[in-house]
């Protein structure tokens, strides 16, 4: 009898553990992304500041697979599924499946304002990273050209709109690009005098950490320099800055890290979704009325033990991918599987600068230089591959002694913002 066919559109988290656990299965593993790479997203932000190059936080897909005999990588984009006829549409044609995993991820939500998107970028691929960072090098870059010292005041103001541990980690890392990686570099202006504002919409920042944690990163974050507005709802982007529900800020840089929409796999599957567009899905993560077709990770809906949704970091997506593997792996089998997934929390994590971090880890609450030294070696635990762990840590022991960040280069000055 032939194996049975699996597969899996997004080699995110979840997507590859899926894959990986259904290693020994008499299965034909497919995994279709319309990247060739897989991106860890937690150090997103420091490509995005230029503490790191793209090849140090994404790796071929291809490789990663490639001791794995029955998985095959396609790198192609997914527009929809036929359900009845089980297939799914790429450019390329049909791909065909017994199983199906759906496991894409999720995007920047601008809360119905997509045009925003075009002066607010949010951070989710390498290639967001990249178009922030060139658009913060050159908003110096031009400051240190123009005349105008009102050009200047925008072009060195940076909003950070969201002020989730995304919006935290890329003020803290903007204040020291400006305060200490740039400071003697230029001769007119005075990277110093940047302003960067943090707005976020709710009381206060990091809203799923503990409050203490919340307020020593306001305080950490004060103490650096950053403006934190807290309670400020942003009404509107430009191109010359933000509409505040009171005043306006005028930047030459402005980041979006507020909010996120689950992929349209929704829309595919003609299935019930949540308010962030995240599929519903029952306990064994499978489609409602569709046992075959099972949603994992950022896109799927679901609650843990306690009836609270499970959040979409990585660790969820990774136990989702997991539990998906193995229960394919013992339908493929003949083996009967009843057991339901259950998520484990283990915890949060996010760094504010430099040499601070707060960390929620059980009943483990850790701040500062030791918060910083965990959140390092978590991260370096969990990057692929030896190249990339030492290649990451030598960076941040190099940036820890000499304030330098190695990836500042401008590589296309076109597509920069802040030319006004
Ligand atoms: C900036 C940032 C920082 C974060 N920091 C943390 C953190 O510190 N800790 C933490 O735990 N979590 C963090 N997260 C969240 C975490 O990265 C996500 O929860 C996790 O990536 C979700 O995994 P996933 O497999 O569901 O989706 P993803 O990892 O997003 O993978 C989705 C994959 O699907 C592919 N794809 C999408 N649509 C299609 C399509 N139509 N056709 C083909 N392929 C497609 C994409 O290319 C991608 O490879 C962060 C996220 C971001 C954006």
């Amino acid at each position: 009898m032939a194996n049975a066919r699996v597969v899996i559109i997004g080699a995110g988290f979840g997507g590859l553990e899926a894959a990986k656990t259904l290693k020994r299965a008499a299965a034909d593993v497919i995994v279709i992304d319309r990247h060739n790479h897989h991106c860890f997203q937690p150090l997103l932000y420091q490509v995005a500041t230029a503490a790191l190059s793209p090849a140090d936080i994404a790796w071929p897909i291809r490789h990663i697979l490639r001791p794995q005999r029955n998985a095959t990588v396609l790198m192609e984009e997914v527009h929809g599924i036929n359900l009845q006829k089980k297939c799914l549409h790429t450019q390329y044609g049909d791909v065909h499946y017994d199983y199906l995993v759906i496991a894409t991820g999720a995007s920047h939500s601008y809360f119905g304002h997509d045009e925003w998107s075009e002066y607010a970028p949010g951070l989710k691929r390498i290639e967001d990273a990249t178009r922030i960072r060139r658009s913060i090098l050159i908003a110096f870059e031009r400051a240190e050209v123009m005349q105008n010292q009102d050009q200047h005041r925008r072009l060195l103001t940076f909003v950070i709109v969201g002020g989730g541990a995304t919006g935290v980690e890329m003020a803290g890392a903007i204040a020291d690009v400006a305060r200490q990686t740039l400071a003697a570099d230029f001769r007119r202006i005075d990277p110093r005098s940047a302003r960067i504002i943090l707005v976020e919409a709710g009381p206060r920042l990091l809203p799923t950490f503990p409050s203490s944690l919340s307020s020593y990163a306001l305080r950490t974050l004060t103490r650096s320099g950053v403006e934190v507005q807290t309670g400020t709802l942003v009404t509107k982007c430009d191109a010359n800055g933000v509409d505040l529900k009171d005043g306006r800020i005028d930047a030459g840089t402005v980041i979006w890290a507020a909010g996120v929409t689950a992929s349209p796999a929704v829309r595919w599957l003609n299935a019930e979704a949540d308010r962030a567009g995240r599929v519903k899905v029952g306990s064994d993560l499978s489609l409602p009325g569709y046992p075959e077709i099972f949603v994992i990770g950022d896109t799927a809906a679901v609650a843990d033990s306690e009836g609270q949704p499970v959040p979409g970091i990585a660790p969820a997506a990774k136990q989702m991918g997991k539990y998906v593997g193995k229960l394919i792996a013992a339908r493929v089998a003949g083996r009967e599987w009843q057991k339901p997934f259950q998520y484990m929390h283990l915890g949060e994590l996010a760094t504010i600068g430099r040499r601070a971090a707060v960390v929620k880890f059980g009943a483990l609450e850790l701040r500062g230089f030791v918060g910083w030294l965990f959140w390092s070696l978590a991260h370096i635990y969990f990057l692929i591959g030896l190249r990339n762990r030492f290649v990451v840590a030598f960076n941040w022991f190099w940036d820890y002694l000499t304030f330098q960040r190695g990836a500042r280069l401008i590589t296309d000055v076109s597509d920069g913002k802040g030319s006004g």
